[in-house]
């Protein structure tokens, strides 16, 4: 067969249409460059974070990786207006960005920039209010009482909670299962009632303002795996001004992002977030209530995946240290 048959017909299978270079697509500008501490490894996550928006053939994803910890600054100038979304895997503390830098982030999400925020990007900024505004509730990084109340689900319905003490925790990287609390809202419409998510970081005792916000799914946090016997949001939508946020608290590393859930729910949730709707159809091979379904091709980009078997390189009960 001719090669370049051949490579168009793979093409033609993957649903993309041949196109100039990201013309007519949602242009996305995915923020990394530092986590807080160890813990997340996003030199490792945003080329996956990349290539799960790009495979959709919707997206132009264009990676800005902010300086270091002790990094110069003064020239560090993302050109937000250039994008629809920004996709934050990015968890940095409140001195790090100066006022001019947060300015100009705001005004971009209130004058109708959307916004998604992976993982531990909801660690970062704990003293910014404008941004705990932007992502509802955050953890780590010294959140107390003073930060907001706690926000979860009781009997299906959001409340929150006064109590005093620290923000943010979890459990053992172990499979969990979600549960669609907004069945209607487009991020979520027609997928499983519950299904069943890859090992992950279960999140719990997020605190914040909690303006502007919807939980569109919950997990429970198991008191037997150190979780606070609650409903605790999982996926969120926020608005902030003008913007659209998109928050979601999973995938703490490539082992959760080959969750075909989290593919499906981010996907989707960035779509929501910079046109206010979603064209893409939930695939057939989704996660039931009791069986987790991943993407191997996206398990074996980490590093240190071996056998096929990534439950091998990151076991159940694995990582309670960090966040
Ligand atoms: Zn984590």
């Amino acid at each position: 067969m001719n090669r370049l048959l051949f490579a168009f017909t793979i093409w033609a299978s993957l649903g993309f249409q041949p196109q100039a270079h990201g013309a007519g697509r949602i242009q996305v500008m995915l923020l990394d460059g530092e986590s807080g501490g160890p813990y997340h490894a996003w030199q490792a996550t945003t080329p996956v974070l990349k290539k799960e928006l790009e495979e959709t053939g919707l997206f132009q994803v264009d990676v800005v990786t902010a300086p270091p910890a002790g990094g110069d600054f003064s020239a560090f100038k993302p050109d937000f207006g250039k994008y629809q979304v920004l996709v934050m895997n990015y968890d940095a503390p409140d001195e790090r960005w100066p006022d001019a830098l947060k300015s100009a982030f705001a005004s971009y999400v209130s004058g109708g920039g959307g916004l998604v925020t992976v993982h531990a990007a909801d660690n970062a900024f704990a003293g910014w209010l404008a941004f705990n505004e932007m992502i509802g509730v955050g953890g780590w990084r010294g959140r107390t009482e003073k930060s907001g109340p706690l926000w979860y689900d009781k009997d299906g319905k959001l409340v929150s909670d006064d109590k005093a003490g620290r923000a943010g925790n979890h459990g053992n990287r172990v499979p969990f299962a979600i549960t669609v609390q907004d069945a209607n809202h487009p991020i979520t419409k027609g997928l499983p009632h519950v299904w069943m998510h890859q090992g992950d970081e279960l999140y719990n005792s997020l605190r914040g303002p909690g303006k502007n916000m919807t939980v569109l799914a919950t997990a429970y946090s198991d008191p037997e795996n150190h979780g606070t016997g609650h409903d605790e949001p999982m996926l969120l939508t926020l608005s902030y001004g003008k913007g659209r946020v998109f928050h979601t608290t999973l995938g703490h590393d490539i082992n959760a992002l080959s969750c075909v859930g989290f593919m499906v729910t981010f996907q989707r949730g960035t779509e929501w977030a910079a046109t206010g709707k979603v064209t893409q159809k939930v695939p057939a091979v989704f996660p039931t209530a009791t069986v987790v379904a991943y993407r191997s091709d996206i398990a074996a980009m980490d590093p240190n995946y071996k056998y096929g078997l990534n439950a091998l390189s990151n076991p159940p009960g694995a990582g309670r240290g960090g966040r």
